[in-house]
C-alpha cells in the first residue's frame, strides 16, 4: 500500500548540465556527454532507491527538456528554425523548433537510458514521454496546418516509442500533459483521443501527468491568479475517469486543489502529489501522511501512490533529495496508520 513514485525528472549533477534551470546547456559533448548521461542515470536510480522510492525513473538525465528531448530525434522537426512563442496559453515564452515536413521517428529515442535504468534496478521502473497535446503546444508548425492532425502524427510516433520501451522492461509509461490544465475544452475534443493513440495496445501500465507546472516564477505567478480554489481539474477528471489510461498524476501538495475533486477519478490509480516542487521548504513526514489521509477519503487506499507534484529538474539537488526522503518517510507513516 502507498507505493511511492516521482513525477519523473530529477536535478542533474552540475558536471552534466548547468544546475537549477530549464533547458540547461550540457557541460560536455561527444562521447564524454554520452558517458556522463549514463553515469547520471545510474546515480539517480541509486538516489531514489536509497530514499526509499518504490517505482523509480531514469530521472530524465539524458534529455535536456521533457518535450524537446523527444523532438530532437524526430525527422520533420527543424531545430535550426527556432521561433519564440507563448506556450501554455501565453503563460510564458519559449524558444521552440518548427515542424517543416512529415514527422518520422528515425530510431528509438530513449532506448539508451531506458536500458541503463532497467539493468541497474530491480524496482518497478516508470518512463516518461511528453503527451501529444503538450508537444503541439511546445512547437511551431509550418507543415501540418492543423493541431489535431499534428497531435495524431506525434501520437503515432509516441506509440512506437512506448512499445519499444515496454519491450525493454519498462513497467509504467507516463505521458506528461501539463497542457491538459490549460486547454480544458480541447482535452476532451482531441487531447484524450490523441493520448489514447499514444498508449494504444501497450502491455504495461499507462499514466498521464497533469499539473500546474514546474516551480518556476511564471507558474508561481500564474497560480496566484487562479483564486482561492483551483477547480481546473473538475472539468477534465470526469473525462480522464472514462479514458483508457490507468493512472493519473496530479498536484495536491501546497496546491489549492479541493481534495474532494479526486473522487471524480473513480476507477483510476492516483499518483498523489504530496511534495511541492515550487517551494524550498521540505515537507515533514507528518504533512505528507496528512495529504495521503485526506486523499484516502475520496480514493481507495490501494489506488493511492504518493508522488511529487511535478518534475524536480530546476530544483537544487540536495533539496530535491531531502524531499524524496520526506516522501518516503511520509508514506511509511501513513502505511502504519492504515495498518499495512
Ligand atoms: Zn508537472
Amino acid at each position: 500500500m502507498f507505493e511511492t513514485t516521482i513525477a519523473g525528472s530529477l536535478p542533474k549533477p552540475a558536471w552534466l548540465a548547468k544546475p537549477q534551470m530549464l533547458w540547461a546547456p550540457w557541460q560536455l559533448g561527444g562521447e564524454a556527454l554520452v558517458e556522463a548521461k549514463r553515469d547520471a542515470t545510474l546515480l539517480m536510480i541509486k538516489e531514489q532507491e536509497d530514499a526509499g522510492i518504490d517505482i523509480v525513473t531514469d530521472g530524465e538525465q539524458a534529455r535536456q527538456h521533457f518535450v524537446h528531448g523527444f523532438l530532437e530525434h524526430i525527422e520533420g522537426v527543424d531545430f535550426s528554425r527556432r521561433v519564440t512563442m507563448g506556450i501554455r496559453n501565453n503563460r510564458y515564452s519559449a524558444e521552440v523548433p518548427t515542424v517543416t515536413g512529415p514527422l518520422r521517428r528515425k530510431q528509438s529515442v530513449h532506448a539508451f537510458e531506458a536500458a541503463i535504468a532497467r539493468t541497474h534496478t530491480r524496482r518497478q521502473l516508470k518512463f516518461t514521454l511528453p503527451g501529444p497535446m503538450t508537444i503541439v503546444d511546445t512547437i511551431a508548425d509550418a507543415h501540418y496546418g492543423d493541431k489535431v492532425a499534428l497531435a495524431m502524427a506525434f501520437a503515432t510516433l509516441l506509440n512506437d516509442e512506448a512499445h519499444e520501451l515496454a519491450k525493454a522492461g519498462i513497467d509504467v509509461i507516463q505521458f506528461d500533459e501539463p497542457a491538459f490544465n490549460v486547454y480544458m475544452k480541447e482535452v476532451t475534443e482531441w487531447g484524450i483521443p490523441a493520448l489514447h493513440r499514444a498508449a494504444e495496445g501497450l502491455p504495461c501500465k499507462t499514466a498521464v501527468h497533469i499539473c500546474y507546472g514546474y516551480g518556476i516564477k511564471a507558474n508561481i505567478d500564474w497560480k496566484a491568479t487562479l483564486g482561492a480554489e483551483w477547480r481546473q481539474y473538475e472539468t477534465i477528471f470526469p473525462a480522464l475517469a472514462t479514458s483508457r489510461i490507468d493512472q493519473v498524476s496530479v498536484e495536491c501538495a501546497g496546491a489549492r486543489v479541493p481534495i474532494d475533486l479526486l473522487g471524480l477519478l473513480k476507477g483510476k490509480d492516483v499518483l498523489l502529489g504530496v511534495i511541492d516542487v515550487a517551494n524550498e521548504c521540505v515537507e515533514t513526514p507528518e504533512e505528507v501522511a496528512a495529504t495521503i489521509e485526506q486523499a484516502s477519503r475520496f480514493v481507495a487506499v490501494e489506488r493511492l501512490y504518493p508522488c511529487t507534484n511535478c518534475g524536480m529538474v530546476p530544483m537544487d539537488r540536495s533539496l530535491a533529495m531531502s524531499k524524496l526522503a520526506a516522501l518516503s518517510a511520509g508514506a511509511t507513516l501513513a502505511r502504519g496508520r492504515f495498518g499495512s
